[in-house]
């Protein structure tokens, strides 16, 4: 028999499995409390938990505790990128990145990705499977134990496209928001996504706080085309008013990123045509100089292409920032610390 993911549960629903091992219902605010707040390692720390219940536990369920098998750290920023490996083999990246504002950790969805975005290392070999809402919470958690500080912010930006699992993603941010868990703010947590519309419009009626970023790149159809080949299912005015309809659900101020890639979509007339696209939104773009990845030939922005590009942006009142290019000195861009090591 499979055993149970009790880390994947919300307390309700911890209870309902208590109740039918014949256990009293404040029970599962004890473990719950184990699971989410104390990042317990094995049943065996259950302090308050009878020696009966737990022996219980062992037989029926897993904790599902990722394994850090490398860390890299960056001596430019003190970014730390670590590579997990889940309980069959699988391996996923996870980054810590720390801010002004606090701790940030950018979390991975799934193992590897169908979404085929020519620029990125995280599609190169597919989709092997979703992560389960506990592959995504012990991320966070084994990252916080590691630091030994608060996580204040969640970034859903790592290896996969979010909203292609989309019930666990859910199942995820409600636990991870839960006050008796972690406790992150709704509005710390943003969930990036190639532009999936039935599921982006879907999300909008949940009506959550959180942030959408809406990976744009391209400023029309034809250039779009071109690099996500998502666009072919999704054409862009479609995505556009996707993200229109979320705003206007949730009050929620739209995130685009555009991946400025030397030559491609990096041109005035670029820069022109985005600003039309984007025309009248609440949004703000965050420019990415794109993190060149071995297995494609896209090359980077010149610097001052990037401050031109942001500039004609701001002239047509367009809310716009330049990402600031964290941990450059360690395997930067998603996918490209677990495709090394697999080839090793
Ligand atoms: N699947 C989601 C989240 C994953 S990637 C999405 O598409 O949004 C997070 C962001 O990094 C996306 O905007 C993605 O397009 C971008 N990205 C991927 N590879 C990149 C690279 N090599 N350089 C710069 N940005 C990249």
């Amino acid at each position: 028999m499979d055993k149970k993911d009790m880390k994947s549960w919300n307390q309700k629903e911890l209870e309902a499995f208590l109740l039918e091992l014949g256990e009293k219902s404040f029970r599962a605010k004890q473990i719950y409390s184990w699971l989410h707040v104390k990042h317990i390692d094995s049943f065996e720390e259950m302090t308050n938990i009878s020696q009966k219940l737990k022996e219980k536990l062992v037989n029926t369920c897993k904790l599902t505790i990722l394994k850090k098998i490398e860390v890299q750290c960056s001596n430019i920023d003190g970014t730390r990128k670590y590579l997990f490996e889940l309980e069959d083999g699988n391996m996923i990246e996870s980054v810590w990145m720390h801010y002004k504002h606090g701790n940030s950790v950018c979390i991975s969805s799934q193992v590897g990705c169908r979404m085929g975005c020519r620029f990125c290392a995280s599609t190169l070999d597919g989709l092997v499977r979703n992560l389960t809402p506990a592959e995504m919470l012990d991320q966070i958690y084994q990252i916080q134990k590691d630091i030994g500080e608060r996580v204040s912010h969640v970034v859903v930006m790592g290896m996969g496209e979010p909203l292609d699992n989309y019930e666990n993603l859910l199942k995820f941010i409600q636990l991870l928001s839960d006050e008796k868990g972690l406790n992150i703010s709704q509005r710390n947590i943003t969930v990036s996504t190639c532009g999936i519309v039935p599921n982006m419009r879907q999300l909008a009626k949940e009506k959550l706080q959180i942030t959408l970023a809406l990976s744009l790149h391209a400023p029309s159809q034809k250039k779009r085309l071109l690099l996500m080949p998502v666009a072919n299912k999704y054409e862009i005015h479609q995505v556009i008013d996707a993200c229109n309809y979320y705003f206007v659900q949730t009050g929620r101020r739209i995130t685009f990123e555009y991946s400025l890639i030397g030559g491609v979509n990096d041109c005035e007339e670029d820069a022109r045509q985005l600003a039309k696209l984007l025309q009248g939104m609440n949004c703000h773009i965050n420019l990415i100089p794109i993190n060149p990845v071995k297995e494609r030939d896209f090359k980077q922005s010149q610097s001052q292409t990037i401050l031109d590009f942001k500039n004609k942006l701001e002239k047509y009142g367009i809310n716009v920032t330049i990402r600031r290019e964290m941990g450059r000195d360690i395997d930067g861009a998603c996918g490209q610390l677990r495709k090394r090591f697999s080839e090793r």
